[in-house]
């Protein structure tokens, strides 16, 4: 009772929207922002729970903003793509802390041993023997590791920019040219293997992490025709329901700047009856259409716990 009353007193109105992909043990074999490791996310956990940050899920967070009820210092943690580590490695640091958490999935790659373009390109351009890269005309240096992680930023944006509806056709082409494995499997130990059916379905009943769909294979979606938009969309979460037997109210959108969706998509899942749609634009004010737009603050893995504290501490600010 005291704490209703504490709460319906709450100056903040706001959830904070974290958004995570891998949580790793050790390093990539490249700097990547998306590859958080271990010790990082645990101190940023740790971090949350000494602040008193009240962690929901993204429905209850949601649901309590819109009636007013959400508790001060509210939290909502996610992670994107469906990486194996996130059950693995992520989820009993979470599980420890009583923190419940959501799983955006990727759900071409279940019960295969495949992973996303963007995981495929830094495994190649780590395990090339080549110096440079010839593609689209243009030559990139992979003389050294800093050269490699440059030119893997610098492909990512040309294929996000240029390549946007099928970025794993350019894949294709960039392991062919580097004499790597096109579209190779990854064992079950690797950073880049995504979650199983099984793993997804036993950690769902579980009760501990939920589900929902994040496309089937991150394409932009804003760059598709409408019959790919209905198969990576439509698709994506009829996989969900269907691996995990529950429906699902969120979807988190790949890339999610506003540019990378549009009214055609927002369309689609609220005829689907998804009335969150997870962006990657700054933590803001919730957005009145229908599904709802959630901004994220995306935690890169080269953020200092100290950037990570005074990130959240202004967030529940400027959220009010
Ligand atoms: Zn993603």
């Amino acid at each position: 009772m005291q704490e209703a009353r504490s709460e319906k007193r709450s100056q903040y109105s706001y959830p904070l929207v974290l958004c995570y992909h891998a949580v790793i043990d050790g390093r990539p074999p490249l700097d990547d922002f998306c590859f958080l490791p271990r010790s990082n996310f645990r101190a940023q956990i740790r971090f949350l729970s000494l602040i008193g940050a009240r962690v929901l899920s993204v429905e209850e967070a949601v649901r309590r903003t819109r009636d007013g009820t959400l508790p001060p210092r509210s939290v909502v943690v996610t992670f994107d793509d469906g990486f194996k580590n996130n059950i693995d490695v992520a989820l009993p640091v979470l599980t420890k802390a009583g923190m419940p958490a959501t799983i955006y999935v990727n759900t071409a790659f279940t019960d295969t041993a495949k992973s996303t373009w963007a995981s495929r390109l830094t495994f190649a351009l780590s395990n090339t023997e080549k110096s440079s890269l010839s593609f689209h005309g243009e030559e990139f240096d992979l003389s050294s590791p800093a050269a490699r992680v440059e030119t893997k930023k610098t492909l990512s944006a040309f294929i996000k920019e240029n390549m946007a509806g099928e970025p794993w056709t350019a894949l294709d082409e960039i392991e062919a040219s580097l004499d790597v494995e096109v579209d190779p499997d990854f064992p079950s130990d690797s950073i880049f293997r995504m979650l199983g059916a099984d793993q997804i379905r036993e950690a769902s009943d579980a009760g501990h992490v939920s589900f929902a769909a994040h496309t089937r294979r991150h394409p932009i979606v804003s760059a598709l025709d409408d019959d790919a938009l209905l198969e990576e969309i439509d698709g994506s979460i009829k996989d969900i329901e269907r691996i995990t037997g529950r429906p699902t109210a969120s979807f988190a959108f790949p890339n999610g700047r506003q540019e990378d969706f549009d009214d055609r998509s927002l369309t689609l899942l609220a005829d689907r009856g998804i009335d969150i749609a997870l962006t990657t634009s700054a933590p803001n004010r919730f957005s009145t259409e229908d599904p709802v737009q959630v901004g994220r603050f995306v935690v890169g893995s080269r953020l200092p716990l100290a950037g990570f504290a005074s990130r959240v501490l202004h967030a529940f600010w400027k959220l009010r």
